[in-house]
């Protein structure tokens, strides 16, 4: 495989042009060759309407990230996949459960990477925090992932359409973190979930997840936050306590900051350096847990109709 990898970016939106651009623009490992967007381009590369059209007249594509909004993650991987391309996706991973097992069962079928993306799991305390937790006992934790939806996804009717996940959609970057920090598995136990009147995605929710051991994890995840925006992880231990905030971006131990490698800054230049490395090595990584969590907290929690919401 040569270097750098011709990419093809799909779904030309907002995470695409804040962080995606800027991070392929920076890695000599990658060079980004093409675009596939219905409505938007990027100067200076050719664009196409579809993977399709894209696919089709750039056989020389090696690798295809994808941007798209989660419902749109399937159709694009699949095509991509047969075509004989990598693929990174962006979290969460698919519209349903079952696509993305099948994503997994195509990458291994072509011999062709598939990097199913969490980019939490890659922020700078993340790291530390897993091997802080890794020889302790958990006594308990509290997640509060609460930010204004306005602010973070303006004019997104996508993300409160079903499928679009609603508060789930930053909700599950907690849940990636939590899952990648914790030694034990988690499973959620009960969950409510707050629907506007007027959507068929929750703005808010509540879960009460449990370790295999019992251990509770409290999780509140809301989208009308206004003022200061929280993303913090607590987690209690029988010899002390930690906390992740900024969304896994700073990490303090008995109220102490531990100050993070600045080799760690950045989650999409690692996203896409770890990228490079698995196309490099043929592997995939593939970890659909946090997914998992979240489609049983739609599978089991109590619905509640709470105020009208405009995009
Ligand atoms: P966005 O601004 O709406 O951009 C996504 C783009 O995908 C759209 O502009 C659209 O471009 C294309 N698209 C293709 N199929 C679509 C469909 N069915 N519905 C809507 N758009 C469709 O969204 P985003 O904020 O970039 O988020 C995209 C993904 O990145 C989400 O899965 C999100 O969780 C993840 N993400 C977002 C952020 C963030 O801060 N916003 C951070 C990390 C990860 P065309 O109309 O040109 O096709």
């Amino acid at each position: 495989m040569s270097m750098p990898l011709k990419l093809g970016l799909v779904g030309i939106g907002k995470i695409a042009r804040d962080q995606h651009i800027p991070a392929l623009a920076a890695d000599p490992r990658f060079e980004l060759s093409a675009t596939a967007s219905r409505n938007a381009a990027v100067d200076g590369v050719p664009s196409f309407a579809s993977v399709e059209a894209m696919l089709a007249a750039m056989p020389e594509l090696d690798a295809i990230s994808i941007c798209t909004p989660p419902q749109a993650h399937f159709g694009a991987a699949l095509a991509a996949l047969r075509a004989g391309k990598h693929v990174m996706l962006e979290k969460p991973p698919a519209a349903t459960t079952r696509e993305i097992t099948l994503l997994q069962a195509e990458a291994a079928r072509h011999g062709r990477t598939l990097f199913q993306t969490w980019h939490s799991r890659f922020a700078a305390g993340v790291d530390a925090a897993r091997a802080w937790v890794k020889d302790r006992t958990l006594t308990g934790g509290r997640i509060v992932w609460k930010e204004d939806v306005h602010h973070w996804h303006p004019g997104q009717q996508w993300i409160f359409d079903a499928g679009g996940l609603g508060v789930f959609d930053p909700g599950i970057n907690a849940l990636s973190v939590l899952t990648e920090v914790l030694a034990e598995e988690v499973v959620v136990r009960q969950a409510v979930l707050e629907f506007p009147a007027n959507q068929q995605a929750p703005i808010a929710a509540q879960l009460d997840l449990r370790t295999e051991a019992g251990v509770r994890v409290e999780a509140e995840f809301d989208f009308r936050q206004k003022g200061e925006q929280t993303w913090d992880i607590e987690l209690l231990t029988s010899t002390g306590r930690l906390r992740l905030s900024h969304g896994g971006g700073a990490l303090e131990i008995d109220g102490q900051p531990v100050a993070a490698d600045a080799a760690l800054a950045g989650e999409y230049p690692r996203l896409y350096a770890r990228f490079a490395e698995l196309c490099a090595a043929g592997r995939s990584e593939v970890d659909w847990r946090p997914f998992q969590l979240v489609a049983d907290a739609f599978l089991i929690g109590e619905r509640r109709t709470v105020a009208a919401h405009q995009v």
